[in-house]
């Protein structure tokens, strides 16, 4: 295989942020998101904690006012399912999925029938339709709600998937093609829009006049991550990356499976990248009691951000994120000075969920 970028000779080779731009749309991708999406100094929050913070706004991606990180992804996803004649898209995730929302969203503006496999972790009640899950109504999006049981949604899928599958077959025995989209998009092809979010983020931190030393964002199925992973190992750019997780999971197999992930990315972009040098961190300090479930300290970071600088984060991802990184600047493990940037995934659809997700943001005066 030809490599134009990571080692050759022993040597390491690395292209521009305008070159993995080329790279990654050259892979092909219908224009979903109203992108570049902005990159902004966070000022009052800069001057209160010593440290020169930025937000990237992957909440603002469209396409619409519910938008978020998977567009990103679905951009690529989707134009490989219109090159493959599909005509319906299946994904999963939780009741109160991002994901399975955005994907609908995204399967209307290509024409495509979204159906959508939702695992309950929070139960919804009937005659109480809220937030994605009323969205996903709106959209008209075939909703199949499972029993979680306490399971993880993958979990939950992989004891349903005969029924899925039988699902499937009979779609594809009535003529139809079914294009289908794991949880969270984070394929290789869905991670490569982060990659170009990545090159993208740069040359905007560059035209404002400052390299991050921090990347901070939440990661979850790993896509967001993994992608910018990929961003950073082609451009040797060297901020670091640290993704913060919004569920429980073994951190050591999950850094492996995000590492696989980033390497999936750079092959699909026609490479390799050799060195041992870790491209990312995790942080798996600021899950709390468990995905979908809120407590009081990143609730607490939640309320700082809206009350200084006006802006929303979600008690499920983006807020536990944010509290993470709050954290790591209080213990100094990002040292006073730095520069920081939070990717902001979007999510706040969640603060009009069910109480369980929402936890004390109602009540506390
Ligand atoms: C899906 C999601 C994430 C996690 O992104 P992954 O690519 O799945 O790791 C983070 N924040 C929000 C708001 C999300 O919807």
């Amino acid at each position: 295989m030809k490599l134009d970028f990571g080692i050759r000779e022993g040597k390491i080779v690395f292209i521009t942020n305008e070159e993995v731009l080329q790279k990654v749309r050259s892979l092909g991708k219908v224009e979903l998101g109203l992108y570049p999406t902005p990159l902004h100094r966070l000022d009052r929050l800069s001057r209160a904690l010593g440290v020169n913070l930025w937000v990237k706004r992957e909440d603002m991606s469209g396409v619409s006012l519910f938008g978020g990180n998977k567009i990103r992804k679905l951009q690529y996803l989707l134009w490989d399912a219109g090159r493959q004649g599909c005509d319906t898209v299946y994904t999963y995730g939780a009741t109160q999925s991002n994901h399975a929302m955005q994907t609908a969203v995204a399967a209307r503006r290509c024409g495509l029938r979204p159906v959508l496999y939702l695992g309950a972790i929070v139960e919804a009640r009937p005659g109480d339709i809220r937030a994605n899950l009323l969205l996903d109504r709106i959209l008209g999006a075939e909703v199949h709600i499972l029993p979680s049981e306490g399971r993880s949604t993958k979990e939950t899928m992989a004891a349903f998937e005969p029924r899925i599958a039988a699902h499937r077959q009979r779609l594809l025995s009535e003529g139809h093609k079914v294009y289908d989209v794991p949880i969270g998009g984070s394929t290789p092809l869905g991670a490569a829009g982060f990659t170009e979010a990545f090159a993208e983020t740069m040359k905007q931190a560059e035209a404002a006049g400052f390299s991050p030393d921090f990347l901070y964002t939440c990661t979850g199925s790993g896509g967001t991550l993994a992608g910018l992973a990929a961003g950073k190992a082609l451009t040797g750019n060297p901020v670091q990356i640290r993704g913060v997780l919004s569920g429980k999971k073994a951190p050591k197999p999950y850094a492996e499976g995000l590492l696989e992930l980033a390497c999936g990315v750079l092959a699909l972009l026609g490479g390799e990248h050799k060195t041992d040098a870790p491209f990312f961190t995790i942080s798996s300090d600021f899950v709390g009691p468990g995905y979908e479930m809120p407590y009081k300290e990143a609730n607490d970071d939640i309320r700082l951000l809206a009350r200084t600088e006006g802006l929303f984060t979600d008690p499920v991802y983006s807020g536990k994120a944010f509290h993470g990184l709050m954290e790591d600047i209080r213990s100094g493990r990002v040292p006073q000075g730095s520069s920081v940037i939070f990717l902001l995934t979007g999510g706040a659809t969640a603060l009009f969920s069910e109480a369980e997700i929402v936890g004390d943001l109602a009540t506390e005066p």
